[in-house]
């Protein structure tokens, strides 16, 4: 066994009722509108993307939630001097699980894993390369070899009313916002440099991720409050042909044998060899 058998390029499915990225859900509504678009016609074949910086966020969060499990600290996000809007609250991240970021750069200007990954220090790049998701709600056009979703665009209106009892709940003002329903896909990340414990973290905060699916700080993107942003996740076993790679979206296939012998396969020879890595690295560091 080998780690040449595994290619830079991870895959890992995602499935969620609900997703609200904030307001930048792209979408190619434009395409198809002709000045007679109605966004809330179900008819509506309306594709898009999603960008990536909101499941980053989602993804380096349960890593560092992975490495403080470890018993180190993983590297703090924002920047020391960065304008906080609370009091305080870099220096007492530092006392709960986080280094300064960049602290960790040795005398060999290595860095500890997160910052290895996400970079952004004295203009590293990481090394995770995270792209945005393509959805389409017509399941015959997804590509999920490709980093691809099946996903419904809608627009949802809230409303929201007075509180005050002379007002009889009287609308105050209205909102919109984009949201995608019922997407099931695939999320393609890639590692420039490939090093076992970059794996062994993937898998494991994915896994955290899916476990801690419905806790408030693991759920993705907006309306949290309102059921959105809960997300079944897993790594796509990566030993897969493509062929079984498409069969893992089909609903109407299980997996094969040959299949399940690859699941084996990576659950207990190639993940706990790269589990031993990620210890080690984080040992060192500690
Ligand atoms: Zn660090």
């Amino acid at each position: 066994m080998s780690d040449n058998v595994l290619g830079a390029d991870f895959f890992v499915r995602l499935r969620s009722d609900l997703l609200v990225i904030g307001d930048s859900i792209l979408t190619d509504r434009h395409h198809a509108s002709n000045g007679n678009y109605d966004p809330t016609d179900p008819q509506n074949q309306i594709g898009g993307i999603i960008p990536s910086f909101s499941l980053s966020g989602w993804l380096r969060h349960g890593m560092e939630c992975v490495v403080q499990e470890y018993g180190a600290t993983a590297c703090h996000p924002g920047e020391a001097n960065a304008n906080f809007r609370k009091e305080g609250v870099y220096s007492r991240d530092l006392e709960s699980g986080y280094h300064e970021k960049g602290g960790c750069i040795d005398d060999d200007g290595d860095g500890c894993v997160i910052l290895d990954l996400f970079g952004g220090f004295d203009g590293r790049p990481g090394k995770v390369m995270r792209r945005p998701i393509k959805f389409s709600p017509v399941r015959s056009s997804v590509d999920y070899t490709r980093g691809q979703a099946e996903g419904h665009y809608r627009r949802l209106k809230r409303n929201v009313v007075s509180r005050n009892e002379d007002d009889a709940r009287q609308p105050l003002r209205n909102f919109e916002v984009d949201a995608v329903a019922n997407l099931d896909g695939c999320w393609h990340l890639s590692f420039r440099e490939m090093k076992p414990e970059f794996v062994a973290l993937l898998a494991e905060a994915i896994d955290y991720l899916d476990a801690h699916q419905t806790a408030f700080m693991h759920q993705l993107g907006g309306a949290r409050n309102f059921g959105g942003g809960i997300v079944h996740c897993e790594v796509v076993n990566p030993l897969y042909e493509d062929h079984e790679f498409r069969r893992v979206f089909d609903r109407s296939k299980d997996s094969t044998k040959t299949m399940q012998a690859k699941d084996d396969e990576w659950f207990h020879e190639y993940l706990p060899t790269f589990q031993t890595s990620l210890e080690d690295r984080l040992e060192d560091s500690a």
